[in-house]
């Protein structure tokens, strides 16, 4: 049994410790017990201990996403806790938040204690589950937060249906406030989005698809921020999709109140145009929008404004995706894709490195109240082995996600992840 794994003359990257240097990494009984130049000097390989050099190689805290359909229990066809959580370990996440919008739908302690007792039966990445806002998701009657929290709840959220009701989002906010649980809003005025396909614009319009418009993200987002600082609550969006909604955020956020915000990889990378061939793969919801919010969705994200990145991680099956638009589901998986596409912004130096990490490692570890995966001493050992320079084509055979829906099948990208180690576990490499 190994009981030393070191990584030597790596480049260590975590912005949250001021740390980007080439220093030895130690891992010992589950934490990091040495970090520095030539930490590791008097360890050699043995048979308990393994060392790990890998030239040009970057190590950083393990990655965090906080927004990931595993689909189980009830649809465990397209994936299931082990699956998503292998897909997660491949992706370089050592914590992974799940949706409630399951059958049934998590909104009761049984179905919480469920899933994490399934989790650490898996052994993998770990694993924490959102309750849901209202029972049944049907917009009405709160949960029981209490319980849901007791059971391992970090968030609540109706993601896929949006809280409309002003009066239950009011309740809602105090109530998840009173548990210290973050609130996740699906900011979408259903009213505005009936039979909606795509995002309404000149490319919905060349295709003769129904459209979403931007202004049913924006006017809940809007009021969310108004009742949020009315109540004196906390209050996280997901899937940032518009201009609109940025500049929102941003004037909430000077204004000193308590919001947060995500973004999904796609949302930073395509655009509406993506749908010009008809292809569901890119059928996502929220829409994917245009250039200019792919534009301000990067810069809000680059200045702070969005918190954190979550991939929307949401696999679908072969039936409900290669069927007609109207008829397809939204959504596109993302674990395994995440940080080998977003390093592309990096390169094109839309974003810098450092603050990629921090929000994909502590952004979004804050956001849920999860103790942030760090580098340095006495730190839990959560961890990912980048290859920076690797390139790689997006192969569906090799994909760990019980599910192949991504647009991005065939696509080479560079930036591969060698390792992901999980309190002291090689969880995946
Ligand atoms: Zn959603």
């Amino acid at each position: 049994m190994t009981e030393a794994l070191v990584f030597r003359r790596v480049r260590a990257i975590d912005p949250a410790s001021a740390l980007d240097a080439e220093v030895d990494v130690v891992v010992e009984r589950g934490r990091i017990t040495r970090v520095g130049r030539g930490a590791a000097d008097d360890m050699t390989v043995g048979d308990h201990v393994r060392v790990v050099e890998h030239a040009g190689a970057w190590l950083l805290p393990g990655l965090v996403d906080i927004h990931a359909h595993l689909r189980e229990p009830g649809a465990e066809g397209k994936e299931d806790v082990a699956s998503g959580l292998r897909a997660a370990a491949a992706g370089g996440f050592v914590d992974v938040c799940c949706m409630p919008n399951t059958r049934p739908v998590n909104d009761s302690r049984v179905v919480t204690e469920g899933l994490v007792a399934k989790a650490l039966a898996v052994g993998g990445v770990r694993m924490h589950p959102i309750g849901a806002i209202t029972m049944g998701q049907k917009g009405e009657q709160l949960t029981e937060m209490a319980d849901l929290k007791d059971a391992g709840a970090v968030a609540v959220s109706d993601d896929g249906r949006c809280v409309t009701n002003s009066h239950v989002m009011r309740r809602a906010l105090e109530y998840a406030a009173t548990f210290d649980l973050t609130l996740i809003q699906h900011a979408e005025d259903h009213a505005l989005t009936d039979g909606a396909q795509m995002h309404e614009g000149a490319v919905s319009t060349r295709l003769g698809l129904r459209g979403w418009p931007r202004v049913a993200e924006d006017v809940i987002v809007a009021r969310d921020v108004l009742l949020a600082e009315y109540v004196g609550a906390r209050y996280h969006v997901a899937h940032v999709s518009t201009l609109g909604a940025a500049r929102i955020l941003r004037e909430a956020k000077s204004r000193g109140i308590a919001v947060t915000a995500e973004v999904t990889p796609h949302h930073l990378l395509l655009t509406d145009q993506a749908l010009l061939g008809y292809d569901t793969a890119c059928k996502v919801n929220p829409p994917l929008r245009e250039a200019e919010d792919v534009e301000a969705l990067r810069r809000a994200l680059v200045d702070g404004t969005i918190d954190c990145v979550a991939t929307d991680h949401a696999p679908h099956g072969v039936l409900d995706k290669h069927v007609e638009m109207a008829e397809a589901a939204p959504g596109m998986i993302g674990l395994e894709l995440c940080l080998p596409l977003l390093l592309g912004l990096v390169r094109q130096g839309v974003l810098p490195l450092s603050r990629l990490v921090e929000a994909m490692t502590s952004g979004p570890a804050r956001v849920v109240g999860l103790e942030p995966p760090r580098i340095r001493d006495g730190a839990r050992a959560d961890l990912v082995l980048v290859d920076p320079q690797a390139r790689w084509t997006v192969d569906p055979a090799r994909l760990r996600s019980k599910s192949r829906n991504t647009p991005f099948l065939g696509h080479e990208v560079q930036g591969q992840i060698a390792m992901t180690v999980c309190e002291g576990r090689v969880v995946h490499e």
